[in-house]
């Protein structure tokens, strides 16, 4: 058996672990990342790579129930929901069917927009000064509509950012056009997004876990973590496939598996696996300059160098690692409609994803009630990507007991009891 003893255990990979060894590390902390697979492997390698302080705005908005119950009807919908007896998906929608109101989502945007701003600022910053190559750019965001009533109704929802310090721009089908010459002619309308950014998210973890190793950390791969021991308050050691290991602090960043790990220490966090799929092109002759999200058909539309994505789709069905190929064709079905060119020459990979959910769309930052040294850094749900830097700077702080950036309070593991 064998015994590692770093500052700081990261249990989990991905581009918020990552983040969170990364900042540690420059704090001074010695840190070991665990992951059960290859580091950056997981949800955060093949999403949408956009850095999207526009998405302040949660999903439990109003009218989204009834436009979900809508898609529950076709089985290619931007949403789904697999039907199957599972008592915590059933309070997962329970709780966020609450949210469904003007006031809820007010007020949840005020959280979001502050944190988000910060986040974009913080992630570029960080992609500077670590020097990560990962397709960064700042030319903004366009969300598009085909639909003249569905962009009339949005307006309200779209335009709430700007309350909060968010530029939203917004244009008619031609301005959209002269702005995106890929999308074709019959975009009626959409909103610019200045603040909004990109990367190339399997290369940005690649980068991060260049970064970790630059300044030595230790990464385990392919280790699995299966319990805990835990004495007076404190997590004395993580038990995994490949030994067991210490560390005075442990932050918990296992995304959407986070229920199932900390059942192991009888904690229960309330996330469910928010599904969302991808199909990866080498780069279509023509693509769009800047990312585009396809409305009505809740697609995205990434360019970068090095290729081309289209994503997205939200599937609760558990945890089923099938690829559904209804739910992969909507994507390039919904593509076509807006786009001159909106496959790329050649397919490169088709993949899903499960996305860490909270029902009240806002991360769970901050230590554990009941255990001293455990930090949980989880459930960033659609935005993972965009706050994994800010997360990492949060988390490090709270650690080293600097000063915070932001006041936590609003994200802490005491909301769900926890
Ligand atoms: C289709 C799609 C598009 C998206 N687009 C965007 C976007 O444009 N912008 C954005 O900001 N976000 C986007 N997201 C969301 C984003 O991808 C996630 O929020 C983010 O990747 C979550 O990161 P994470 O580090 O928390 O989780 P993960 O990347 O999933 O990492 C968790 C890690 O924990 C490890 N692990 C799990 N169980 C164990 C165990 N027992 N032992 C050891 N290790 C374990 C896993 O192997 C994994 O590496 C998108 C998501 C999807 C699905």
């Amino acid at each position: 058996m064998s015994r590692q003893q770093p500052d700081v255990l990261v249990l989990g990979g991905g581009a918020v672990g990552l983040a969170c060894a990364l900042y540690l590390l420059r704090a001074g902390r010695s840190v070991m990342v665990i992951d059960r697979g290859k580091v950056g492997a997981a949800t955060s390698h093949g999403n949408c790579g956009t850095i999207t302080p526009s998405h302040s705005v949660p999903l439990a908005a109003p009218g989204v129930l009834i436009q979900a119950l809508r898609w529950m009807l076709k089985t290619d919908a931007p949403l789904r929901i697999a039907p199957r007896l599972d008592f915590a998906l059933f309070e997962w929608l329970l709780q966020f069917a609450r949210r469904c109101n003007a006031a809820q989502c007010r007020r949840v945007t005020a959280i979001k927009a502050p944190l988000l701003i910060r986040a974009r600022a913080e992630l570029e910053a960080l992609v500077r000064d670590a020097k990560l190559d990962c397709e960064f750019q700042a030319q903004g965001t366009l969300n598009v509509y085909r639909d003249a009533r569905a962009f009339e109704h949005s307006r309200e929802l779209a335009l709430l950012p700007v309350e909060f310090g968010l530029p939203v721009e917004m244009l008619d089908g031609a301005a959209c056009r002269a702005r995106e010459p890929a999308l074709n002619d019959s975009v009626v309308g959409g909103y610019f997004h200045a603040g909004d950014a990109q990367l190339r998210p399997e290369r940005y973890c690649a980068e991060l876990a260049r970064a970790v190793l630059a300044l030595g950390g230790e990464i385990s791969e392919s280790t699995t973590i299966s319990g805990f021991r835990t004495a007076n308050g404190n997590i004395e050691s993580v038990v995994a496939d490949r030994g067991e290991f210490s560390g005075r602090d442990v932050v918990f960043a296992l995304g959407a598996w986070s229920p199932q790990v900390a059942r192991q220490l009888d904690l229960r966090i309330p996330i469910q696996p928010g599904k969302g799929y991808s199909i990866t092109y080498t780069r279509p002759l023509h693509p769009p300059r800047i990312p585009l999200s396809l409305k009505e058909r809740a697609v995205c539309v990434t360019a970068w160098e090095s290729g081309y994505r289209l994503g997205s789709t939200m599937e609760f069905a558990g945890y089923d690692a099938t690829l559904n190929r209804t739910r992969l064709d909507a994507l390039k079905r919904g593509a076509a409609e807006y786009l001159h060119e909106s496959e790329g020459p050649q397919m490169v990979e088709e993949w899903y994803g499960w996305r860490p959910m909270t029902w009240d769309d806002l991360p769970i930052l901050g230590r554990a009630a009941t255990l001293r040294n455990l930090v949980l850094a989880t459930g960033h749900g659609m935005l993972g990507i965009t706050m994994s830097a800010i997360t990492g700077k949060l988390v490090s702080d709270l650690i080293c007991a600097a000063p915070a950036a932001l006041d936590l309070a609003p994200f802490s593991p005491a909301r769900f009891n926890i």
